[in-house]
């Protein structure tokens, strides 16, 4: 494993499902969908963080801290699984989330406070500013806090994604099959960033895919570049990784993070009616939207097979009546 000598702390349900996704695939006409399942990663009702907080967490406690600290969107999912990932080891977590406290604690915001947080509201400071300043803050009061980055989306983070894609194709290897195309949804950076460096080292042949959520391509890219040649470097593995080793489709960013529009509605509704798969609505149901649009747009033959990495967020489905409209 490239991952071996990285220190790392048991809590994701791992080898999440790799499952054939038959009923949607008839409906298009192919390609052949495959799904990869981390929304079953089973911390808290899952997700993509889980696999990155395996490698945070062993090195907070490496570092004798007694607090995580993280920040994100209100109904961010990183926050929430880091919650957790801190009750599950008997840290404490501080929270530091974007704007105004709102009027009913709902979505991935319940599972925070259910599961011991401590919610900061940043108003209108910058979200990672106020991060820094809630733990120097922390600090100055004797806590040993440790920061997660932002996403989880640093070397150590990113770690979890290279581990992953050993995973995958330990699995399709088992099951005899190849993925022409891995499509994900992409905003930090740390998931994709760490598929591009295990499947470098493991020497995949097919084409991995992010659909931004959030960022133009030109900066997902660069940030992109920069995480993974960094993750590769601190694994031990020398590599080098360009802006343009990525690629990234930013033709799906709709109404900007977190709106739903029509085309994360229709891709949550379409999953759930023919699969029965709950898809989330900030980036699961962005990004599914964007491959059913580029299905449409026959990017793909309709023998190839193209797996969707499920990233998880679910929990926010149940900030959102508006789904149904
Ligand atoms: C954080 C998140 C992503 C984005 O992953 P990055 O590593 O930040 O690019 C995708 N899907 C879900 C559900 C997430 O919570």
């Amino acid at each position: 494993m490239l991952t071996e000598r990285q220190p790392r702390v048991s809590i994701a349900h791992l080898p999440t499902p790799l499952e054939p996704l038959p009923r949607l695939t008839a409906r298009l006409g192919g390609p052949q969908l495959w799904v990869k399942r981390d929304d079953q990663t089973g911390l808290a009702t899952g997700g993509n963080k889980t696999r990155k907080l395996e490698f945070l967490v062993a090195q907070a406690l490496a570092q004798g801290a007694d607090t995580l600290i993280t920040c994100g969107a209100a109904q961010s999912n990183h926050a929430r699984q880091t919650a957790a990932a801190a009750a599950r080891f008997g840290l404490a977590c501080t929270l530091v989330l974007r704007g105004e406290e709102p009027p009913r604690s709902l979505g991935n915001l319940l599972l925070d406070r259910l599961l011991g947080a401590d919610v900061v509201w940043t108003g209108e400071a910058v979200l990672t500013e106020r991060l820094e300043e809630v733990a120097e803050e922390m600090r100055g009061k004797g806590r040993r806090s440790y920061v997660v980055p932002y996403g989880g989306s640093n070397p150590v983070g990113a770690t979890g994604y290279v581990a992953a894609m050993e995973e995958l194709l330990v699995q399709a290897a088992q099951m005899g099959i190849h993925f022409d195309h891995i499509v994900l949804p992409s905003s930090s950076g740390g998931t994709q960033a760490g598929l591009a460096v295990g499947a470098r080292a493991r020497g995949y042949t097919g084409h991995i895919l992010g659909i931004s959520v959030d960022l133009h391509a030109g900066p997902l890219q660069n940030t992109l570049s920069g995480l993974a040649t960094a993750t590769a470097s601190y694994l031990g593995l020398g590599m080098r990784f360009l802006a343009e080793d990525f690629a990234v489709e930013d033709g799906y960013l709709g109404g900007g993070y977190g709106v739903v529009g029509d085309l994360e509605r229709e891709a949550i509704q379409l999953l759930a009616r023919t699969e029965g798969l709950l898809l989330d609505p900030v980036y699961t149901g962005r990004a599914f939207g964007g491959l059913i649009d580029l299905i449409g747009r026959k990017i793909f033959a309709p023998h190839e097979r193209v797996l969707f990495w499920h990233t998880g967020g679910t929990a926010g489905l149940f900030a959102r009546t508006d789904l149904l409209e």
